[in-house]
């Protein structure tokens, strides 16, 4: 039985002592023993955070990690450096790095192995494009994220791993994937799963939806069979994103 995670992602917003207060105010509500919460931060946020959840269940994760230890890569954080902070969550391959910061599915690769290397759960993310879809590639387009991004991985590790469908016409949109729509092309992914890494592991992995997710569609989503919870980024820098965690 797999475990829903609900993951919020706050991408470029709050300051340090703004994230602090925020999440002071919703640690108790944001908690739940039935699933697991957590929230991808800023990185200069990371600490002030983790102290304010001090004591709840809910974790706090990075939206990026570079897929070296250490050297020479100005501005970057390492995935070891996260691990040693006591970071668990890494967001890897996020669509706004694909498509602004030259993310490709090679660096994900190597990320989400590195990742892995220092005990880090990596929430890699996929989805195909609005064209992509009226081309009637998105299971072609998933299919081959999902080669490349586990390329390497072995099967044990899968249920290490989380996978975030994101259809990316439906970050930030407020255009929601319809509830069949989503959990054909999860079922399409965990299929994919199974193919390059056998059954079991494929039953291991959780697969969230993420795309304009809140209060008012997250239950529909979260019961399908093949979608164990949600990547939910504005709606995670609310208040009511307590409904979304809480949405039975
Ligand atoms: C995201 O940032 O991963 C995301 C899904 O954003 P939103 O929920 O705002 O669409």
């Amino acid at each position: 039985m797999r475990k829903r995670l609900i993951a919020g992602n706050w991408k470029m917003f709050f300051t340090p002592p703004m994230a602090r207060k925020f999440a002071e105010e919703i640690k108790e509500k944001f908690s739940s023993p039935d699933v697991d919460t957590v929230l991808c931060v800023p990185y200069l946020a990371i600490q002030s955070v983790m102290d304010a959840f001090a004591g709840s269940n809910i974790k706090v994760g990075a939206q990026n990690m570079h897929y070296m230890d250490e050297g020479a890569y100005t501005g970057e954080i390492s995935g070891e450096m996260l691990a040693a902070m006591g970071v668990p969550y890494v967001i890897i391959g996020h669509s706004e790095r694909r498509e602004r910061f030259s993310e490709t599915d090679t660096t994900v690769n190597l990320k989400l192995l590195k990742a892995l290397q220092h005990g880090l759960t990596p929430i890699v993310c996929v989805g195909e494009s609005q064209r992509q879809r009226k081309e009637n590639r998105t299971a072609a387009v998933l299919r081959k994220q999902i080669n490349f991004a586990l390329d390497e991985v072995k099967a044990a590790d899968m249920s290490k791993i989380v996978i975030a469908y994101e259809p990316i016409w439906a970050i930030g949109t407020g255009d929601v994937a319809t509830t069949e729509q989503a959990e054909e092309a999860c079922t399409l992914i965990r299929k994919q799963v199974a193919e390059l890494k056998g059954d079991t592991a494929a039953q291991s992995v959780r697969i969230l939806y993420g795309g304009s997710v809140g209060p008012d569609n997250a239950k529909e989503l979260f019961a399908q069979p093949n979608i164990d919870g949600g990547l939910v980024g504005g709606a995670s820098t609310k208040p009511s994103f307590e409904q979304v965690v809480h949405c039975g």
